[in-house]
């Protein structure tokens, strides 16, 4: 459903990513670690169009994002993303912030948008906040809230680029037990994270960057037996 196939990014003779491939299925779930400025971030932003590629190919949900012509209306659809600022407009109330796209982007009457965006808030265990603004909510809350904004669209993919790094451990738990749904559902994510026992607990797939290249890649037992000398460093400092 996501494929990278020799990814090369360049932010002028940065060179940040150095070759990226990577396969991810229906339903899979993957966390991306690695040190900072590894081209976690890069390589996530290159898949929602976000940033360019220089060379390689991308494609998601069948939409091609390697091309300067890339369709993206169509591809925003299909793929949702969050990131570690929760970017809600302060000037909207939780539900309206969540019908907003439902309305503007697929024409949705106003009555059916607000069922749904409180049926995405159920999801997430803010059905209560609905009338509220951003700012009378907590961190965890709003981080909740812009997930529950992005499954609204119905995506079929899920980008989380260290949506907990912002919070405080306890309002941590409570972002990545919506996660954890999400997977149980069978929700394909791929998530840049650096919570190891999550990533470990939830993950299909665990990928290790690394300069800009995928060094180590394979299930949870990857952390368990790092092959290379980067990995068990990177697993050293994270402990
Ligand atoms: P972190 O764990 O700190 O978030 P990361 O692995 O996500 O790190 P990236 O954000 O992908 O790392 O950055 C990789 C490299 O690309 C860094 O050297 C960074 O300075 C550079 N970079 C990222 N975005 C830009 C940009 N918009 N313009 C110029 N350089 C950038
Ligand atoms: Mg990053």
């Amino acid at each position: 459903i996501v494929s990278l196939k020799e990814v090369h990014k360049r932010f002028g003779d940065n060179h940040v990513l150095r070759g990226v491939s990577l396969d991810v299925g229906r339903g899979e779930v993957v966390a991306i670690i690695g040190k900072s400025g590894s081209g976690k971030s890069t390589a996530l932003r290159c898949m929602d169009y976000l940033e360019t590629i220089d060379s390689g190919a991308i494609t998601v949900c069948g939409h091609r994002v390697d091309q300067h012509d890339v369709d993206l209306k169509a591809l925003r659809l299909d793929i949702g993303i969050v990131f570690q600022s929760y970017n809600l407009f302060p000037h909207l109330t939780v539900e309206e912030n969540i019908m907003l796209a439902p309305r503007s982007v697929k024409k949705m009457p106003k009555a059916e948008a607000r069922q749904l965006a409180h049926r995405m808030l159920g999801q997430v265990g803010l059905l209560e906040k609905a009338s509220q603004y951003p700012e009378q909510l907590s961190g965890g809350q709003q981080q909740r809230a812009a997930i529950a904004r992005s499954l609204a669209m119905e995506p079929k993919v899920m980008l989380f680029d260290e949506v907990t790094s912002a919070l405080d451990p306890q309002l941590t738990g409570e972002v990545l037990r919506v996660i954890e749904d999400l997977a149980a559902k069978g929700m394909t994510m791929i998530m840049v994270t650096h919570e190891m026992n999550f990533a470990r607990r939830v993950a299909s797939t665990i990928v290790f960057m690394n300069d800009g290249k995928i060094w180590e890649q394979g299930d949870a037992s990857i952390l368990n037996n790092p092959q290379t000398e980067a990995l068990q460093e990177f697993l050293r400092n994270e402990l």
